[in-house]
């Protein structure tokens, strides 16, 4: 079920976070979703998605929206921030092993720019794409769709 794993990441990333990041909220068309899919994997990809969002997020004023939305025979699920954005014409390289945005933010921190890279891989696995849009400076959002189940 869906929506019940997102909020168990939310919680997850927040206790990380020492609650900082409570401003991590999940809106849904439906309160349970069911998918076809493999929970640790997905558990995977949200992970990875969320806390590029409260990573890149914007300090002072950080909103993330993770969206659940059911349509005909798929789910589609939004992993948004209004974080510093991606430059357009470095957005197609995010998905590549060990890429990442050169800022004077994210130089000196960890990470290994494997992240979406996983990501990409795991919902290959599962039939399905990864497709991102982003305002530079203003925000991120990511997208991809589940099979539902019946
Ligand atoms: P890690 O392997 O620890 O996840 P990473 O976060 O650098 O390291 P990815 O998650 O693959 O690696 O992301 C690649 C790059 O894409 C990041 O370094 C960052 O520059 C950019 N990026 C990813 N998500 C966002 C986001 N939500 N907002 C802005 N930039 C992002
Ligand atoms: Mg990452």
């Amino acid at each position: 079920e869906l929506n019940s794993l997102i909020r168990e990441i939310i919680d997850l990333l927040d206790l990380e976070a020492q609650r900082k990041t409570s401003n991590v909220q999940l809106q849904s068309s439906m309160p349970q979703i069911f998918v076809n899919a493999d929970k640790q994997k997905i558990s995977q990809v949200l992970i990875n998605l969320i806390s590029n969002a409260i990573h890149y997020a914007n300090r002072e004023k950080a909103q993330i929206v993770i969206r659940t939305n059911v349509l005909k025979n798929k789910v589609l699920v939004n992993v948004e921030d209004n974080g510093m954005g991606i430059k357009p014409e470095l957005l197609s390289r995010i998905f590549e092993r060990f890429y990442r945005v050169e800022t004077s933010r994210n130089r000196n921190e960890g990470g290994s720019g494997l992240g979406l890279a996983i990501v990409k891989h795991i919902l290959e696995a599962h039939g399905e794409n990864i497709s991102v849009e982003s305002v530079y400076l203003e925000g991120t959002k990511f997208s991809f769709m589940l099979e539902k189940s019946n």
